[in-house]
């Protein structure tokens, strides 16, 4: 390939005009959309709008007049579609972290409903996100081993680890570090066999990976907004549950929101139908009318051709490495085959630190995970095959002219 060949497949790209959807700034590729996306007109104008004109002007009597109270329950409703979920399935609130924690409630409450008196395994993946491992750990640690033993193994010993008892599984199917996938509706299927609930974290999937929770008969997700969604930073989260497991559906945060009629200041708690329950307190309307407003660029899109862009981004990416002379250089650690990897790379490398940092200077953003992965997202929205044609041959002259050597690329920052 050639940067030629990357323009004509950016003349012919169905997608190309989805970049006007966006600001960015100039002389910037951003390989970081999977981290934070970048931000929309849509979402721009509409946080001005709510600040100037409902919040603004209307005050409290928005609640009822712009809707704000039925905003996790909208938003939710056009996340469904990139999920494969009915809109009863989904809502958008708190984030992955809490809304892991309600959905561990919830599916040993309904193992417990099914086998009273069994105690039950939760199993996890030992390179799962972070967070999903520490939320377990602290769920695991309130309520003791006679309830829930915690048990985070080898992905080659997940089927295993599933074998004896009841149990729940955790896994996200896109890993943040390699961008290997797990087939959701494989693995989904044993563990029904094997009496077993799923809750899938899809915070590296939705928006890019195409999704059909109801048809894989997932039982239980919750993913990201200010990843593929771009509903800006800290963006409230969503959870999907499965329409069979809602009428049993029980969770301990029980907020006021969570509630079947938070008005009436009843001293008890009584749940909302459904997925309403999840719920907890006050929705940050600011941050979620953000996200609601990013949404609308999905509108009309098939998550299919969304991924076969990404798929096709991350290998124009790894042609222009190779054809730069670089391709030894760096040690991939995603597998090889697009179809086998989210819309993301990572490479190994002793110096990913400052070589992330000497790419941001000229222009690049990237970022590091440790202790030594560089990793590029491939947004499909915004990012042209031009693009990362162009970053590619900069990662290679940064590499194979060792760029990265300067001193001032190995400070670190808090954030990486
Ligand atoms: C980004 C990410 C999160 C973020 O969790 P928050 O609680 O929203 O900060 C969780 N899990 C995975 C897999 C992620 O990639």
């Amino acid at each position: 390939m050639s940067l030629e060949a990357a323009q004509q497949l950016d003349a012919a790209d169905p997608l190309a005009s989805k970049r006007q959807l966006f600001e960015l700034p100039a002389q910037t590729i951003y390989l970081n959309g999977n981290s934070l996306g970048p931000v929309t007109k849509a979402a721009k104008e509409r946080l001005q709008a709510v600040v100037d004109l409902q919040w603004g002007n209307d005050l409290i009597s928005s609640w009822n007049k712009h809707h704000w109270i039925d905003l996790p329950a909208s938003t939710g409703h056009k996340i469904a579609p990139l999920l494969g979920a009915k809109t009863s399935e989904v809502i958008c609130c708190d984030s992955v972290s809490i809304n892991l924690f309600k959905l561990l409630s919830a599916a040993l409450a309904e193992l417990n409903q099914r086998s009273p008196q069994t105690k039950v395994t939760l199993v996890s993946q030992q390179d799962n996100f972070p967070t999903d491992l520490y939320i377990a750990e602290g769920f695991t640690e309130l309520l003791g081993q006679e309830r829930i033993e915690l048990c985070v193994v080898e992905e080659s010993e997940l089927h295993a680890a599933i074998e004896n008892q009841p149990a729940i599984l955790l896994l996200t199917q896109v890993n943040f570090r390699t961008g290997a996938v797990h087939d959701i509706e494989a693995i989904t299927r044993l563990a029904h066999q094997r009496d077993c609930l799923v809750i899938w974290d899809l915070s590296h999937s939705v928006g890019v990976m195409p999704l059909q929770l109801d048809q894989w008969q997932a039982d239980y997700a919750v993913g990201c907004g200010y990843k593929y969604l771009n509903g800006g930073p800290g963006a409230p989260a969503f959870a999907y549950v499965n329409e069979s497991l809602q009428s049993s559906l029980q969770q301990p945060l029980q907020g006021w929101m969570g509630h079947k009629a938070p008005f009436d200041f009843s001293p008890g708690y009584q749940a909302d139908t459904g997925i309403n329950r999840l719920q907890c307190g006050t929705p940050p309307i600011l941050s979620m009318s953000a996200l609601d407003a990013a949404l609308d660029c999905f509108e009309g899109l098939a998550v299919h051709d969304l991924y076969a862009k990404a798929s096709r981004l991350s290998e124009t990416f790894m042609d222009s490495l190779r054809s730069n002379g670089a391709a030894d250089s760096l040690q991939l650690i995603s597998p090889r085959d697009p179809s086998e990897r989210g819309a993301q790379l990572g490479f190994s490398h002793e110096a990913a630190y400052p070589i992330s940092r000497a790419l941001a200077e000229q222009g690049v953003i990237t970022d590091f995970r440790s202790p030594d992965i560089l990793r590029l997202g491939f947004s499909p929205l915004f990012l042209s095959y031009a693009e990362c044609w162009q970053a590619g041959a900069i990662l290679a002259q940064t590499v194979t002219e060792k760029l990265y050597l300067e001193q001032r690329f190995s400070v670190k920052n808090k954030v990486t």
